[in-house]
């Protein structure tokens, strides 16, 4: 007899898990809160849709910090040359940018997404929209739509309800206190990917904010990344950010502060620096004096003065090691539903090999609410995909056996 599953959660994760399921004969019904699928898979689209990575795959197969080798088994069985052969599938041709990164050439996710939901239709699939999860129900899932209360009892379900970032887009996290009432252990759910807040003096703020600081070297425990971020209104964010986002996130838990380190001059080493310095014209102003010597001028120089009240008394070598090691004090990550995604989630020791909660069998669970992060590059998409796939493949296992 043909098996009922429902899918709760219409983003890349549910719809590719509700593409295996369909396509090995279940009738799958995708439950989806807002009024459309896949709404945070279009924003992404907004920048391009960065859909996975080129680099090799034993590297990319680690940038999931400690959630790398339960996901790993998931990535191997799809990988990101299957993600690309997967969106070419679907009528999107892929190309590798200049930072190894993987974009559909059409830069955008909306016709990845309609070929998509017309492929799951064709399979059988029965895309359900305003079905908003609200909670169990005796061996079921209630749900509200607009024509009033649903409950629903299929023979296996698989959340895939996203993390916490956006919310605005559907994913609001509402999920956690019902799996933890179940007795599922949740990591918090905390921003990653994200900007943080600093403590701007007015002037530099209303003078400088928007204002991106180009072509700099920053460091956090995260490791030494090249390239450029933003000052905000509130702090810093950029990609550059996000990629120590996750560092400076935890050494604010850890010691109460933290700090991204910049470097102005990356080209240039501290004693050089000090040379073209110590050069200037002792009388000249010290605007001047940055300009020339050390060829910093408008934010640059202004974030010097920002952090370091006194750099204009300092001596060239002093001044110097300032600009080569520029401390930026971070005070909080930007909120959640700012970030690009979410750490925190449904805990490993919770889910079977096959993605089951272990407390609840038959039901799954897949993409971002488990408990993992990456940085930003396409390695979120990509394990938001494969462990679609994986939960799924999992879940048929588990009604094969029943
Ligand atoms: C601005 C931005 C840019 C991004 N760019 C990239 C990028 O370029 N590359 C990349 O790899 N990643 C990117 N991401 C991250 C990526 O989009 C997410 O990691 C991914 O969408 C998560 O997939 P998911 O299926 O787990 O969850 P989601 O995409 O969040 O989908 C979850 C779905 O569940 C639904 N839902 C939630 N609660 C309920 C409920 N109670 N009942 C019913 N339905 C519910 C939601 O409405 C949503 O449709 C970006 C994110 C943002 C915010």
């Amino acid at each position: 007899m043909t098996k009922q599953i429902a899918i709760i959660g219409g983003g890349p994760a549910g719809l590719m898990a509700a593409e295996v399921l369909s396509a090995a004969g279940h009738a799958v019904t995708v439950y989806e809160a807002m009024p459309t699928f896949g709404r945070k898979f279009l924003l992404a689209g907004k920048s391009g849709l960065n859909i996975t990575h080129s680099e090799d795959f034993s590297s990319f197969a680690e940038r999931f910090g400690n959630a790398s080798p339960r996901l790993r088994p998931a990535l191997e069985a799809f990988t990101p040359d299957d993600v690309r052969a997967w969106a070419a599938g679907l009528g999107t041709e892929t190309f590798v940018g200049t930072s190894g990164r993987v974009f559909p050439k059409a830069m955008k996710a909306s016709p990845l997404l309609r070929a998509w939901l017309r492929r799951l239709e064709a399979q059988g699939v029965t895309l359900s929209t305003r079905h908003r999860w609200v909670g169990f129900a005796e061996n079921g899932y209630r749900f509200e739509t607009p024509e009033g209360p649903v409950t629903v009892r299929p023979d296996a379900a698989l959340l895939a309800l996203g993390g916490a970032s956006w919310p605005r887009l559907g994913s609001d996290a509402a999920w956690v206190p019902w799996l933890r009432d179940k007795g599922i252990v949740i990591a918090d759910l905390r921003p990653a990917n994200c900007g943080f807040d600093v403590a701007w003096s007015e002037a530099f703020r209303e003078r400088f904010a928007g204002e991106p600081l180009k072509s700099v070297s920053t460091t956090s425990g995260a490791g030494i990344f090249p390239g450029e971020f933003v000052v905000s209104k509130h702090g810093i964010e950029g990609s550059l950010v996000y990629a120590h986002s996750a560092a400076l996130r935890d050494r604010l838990v850890a010691e109460g502060r933290a700090a991204l380190t910049v470097d102005l001059t990356p080209g240039r080493t501290a004693e050089r620096l000090a040379r073209d310095l110590a050069r200037q014209d002792a009388k000249a102003s010290f605007s001047n004096r940055l300009r020339k010597g050390a060829g910093l001028e408008g934010v640059k120089a202004a974030l010097l003065r920002e952090l370091v009240p006194d750099a204009s008394r300092m001596a060239p070598q002093e001044l110097a090691e300032q600009i080569k090691a520029l401390q930026i004090p971070v005070l909080r990550p930007r909120p959640i539903a700012e970030a690009i995604s979410s750490a925190g989630g449904i805990a490993w020791s919770d889910l079977d090999e096959n993605y089951m909660l272990k407390p609840l069998t038959g039901l799954f669970a897949a993409g971002e609410m488990l408990d993992w992060e990456a940085p930003t590059g396409g390695y979120l998409l990509t394990a938001c995909l494969a462990t679609g796939r994986s939960a799924a493949h999992g879940l048929g296992a588990w009604l094969d056996s029943q």
